[in-house]
């Protein structure tokens, strides 16, 4: 027999895949919109980092809403779908973006309470969050996967990567940073906001049993401030703190839940920022995920956002210019170029061109 806690936890993981799988049984008859696609995937849960998920409750539009909103259409807008793809396109290269905020999508995200605080300083979606004033937390945190953080499986993790061909935002390969940073966990040296380096085996299994000790003791606190375990009092004699209150002493490893809804523009820019190569790792899989459900909702403006914005670049107009003299057979150096070291540097990796001085 499971201990309690692990029993509880199992049976309320059957209770929703119940639900969830009566969810899909159910089907509606509409005139709306549908994309057999996200219909084929729809309220399922894709599981992220140890206990969090994606999955999409609902959503409004596909690629030829956009059409139908850039003509302002009667009808379902849809001359031909090469015509669409070439509409689609020009709004996307040209920036005319509100035709693709006419396309909607909500989801439900389980996500470690760190992740939820980058994720919400994007203010253009619409959140509901679960509450843990009104509810307990569940005994659930996240503890980095081992083969993460430690040295000895490394070259195991990066061969896995390359078998699997890990993929960018919608297909491009994965580049060698992004490859590599799954297997990083120590501080880095150069980028105070990241991870560069990875630990030894011994120091990642004492990094594992402080965080899984600490959510485990916090854990203990909580309830014993509630003066609740298992839906139970711990003390008869005692009140027990407000789930409001009490809720302080757990750690931001652990999870909270949301409902979140937001437009396909809006969305488009969270992708690019949070499936980033920059972007930590663990709110990169989530967006990684959902980039995966943009490109079967919506495929035509997810590859026209991968070639003119995601796939492109920005130049500045001194940037511009050293790649117009440089055309025109000019052997121009970082001092005549006007830019600082570091623009030019990144001028030069952006045009693959290495790190080169000049
Ligand atoms: C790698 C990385 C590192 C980061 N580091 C830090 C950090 O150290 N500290 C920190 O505080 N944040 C940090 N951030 C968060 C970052 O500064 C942004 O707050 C976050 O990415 C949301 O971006 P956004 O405002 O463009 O997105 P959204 O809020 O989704 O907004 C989308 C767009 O809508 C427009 N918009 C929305 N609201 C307004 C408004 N009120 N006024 C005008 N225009 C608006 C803007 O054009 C904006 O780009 C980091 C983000 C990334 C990706």
């Amino acid at each position: 027999m499971p201990p309690v806690g692990v029993a509880k936890k199992l049976e309320s993981e059957r209770q929703t895949l119940i639900e969830i799988e009566q969810q899909r049984s159910e089907h509606y008859e509409t005139r709306r919109a549908t994309v057999q696609a996200v219909e084929g995937i729809l309220y399922q849960p894709f599981k992220i980092l140890d206990e969090g998920f994606v999955r999409v409750i609902d959503y409004m539009g596909d690629d030829s809403a956009i059409v139908q909103a850039a003509r302002v259409s009667y009808g379902k807008g849809t001359r031909k779908v090469s015509d669409d793809r070439a509409l689609i396109r020009y709004l996307m290269r040209h920036r005319h973006s509100t035709p693709f905020e006419m396309c909607e999508i909500k989801l439900h995200v389980k996500l470690p309470i760190f992740v939820a605080r980058q994720w919400v300083r994007h203010r253009t979606a619409n959140i509901n969050e679960y509450s843990a004033r009104y509810s307990i937390l569940d005994k659930e945190f996240y503890v980095p996967d081992a083969q993460y953080l430690e040295s000895l499986k490394e070259e195991l993790l990066v061969q896995k990567n390359e078998e699997e061909g890990q993929k960018d935002l919608f297909g491009a390969q994965a580049s060698a940073t992004q490859k590599n940073l799954k297997g990083t966990a120590a501080q880095s040296t150069t980028n105070k906001q990241g991870r560069e380096h990875i630990l030894s085996h011994e120091e990642a299994e004492e990094v594992l049993r402080t965080i899984k000790n600490h959510s485990e003791a916090s854990y203990r606190r909580y309830t014993d401030l509630l003066n609740e375990e298992g839906g139970k009092k711990i003390d008869e004699a005692k009140m027990g703190l407000a789930r409001e209150l009490a809720r302080m002493v757990l750690p931001t490893n652990f999870y909270t839940q949301w409902y979140w809804k937001i437009d396909l523009h809006n969305l488009l820019h969270f992708l690019s920022l949070r499936a980033d190569p920059h972007a930590q790792y663990e709110i990169r899989v989530y967006a990684e995920c959902i980039a995966d459900i943009v490109k079967k909702w919506v495929p035509i403006a997810a590859q026209a956002f991968d070639d003119y914005h995601r796939g492109g670049i920005h130049l500045s107009a001194a940037g511009l210019e050293v790649v117009r003299r440089r055309l025109a057979g000019e052997d121009i150096t970082q001092a005549q170029s006007g830019l600082s070291k570091r623009e030019w540097t990144e001028l030069m990796q952006m045009l693959g061109q290495g790190g080169a001085g000049g």
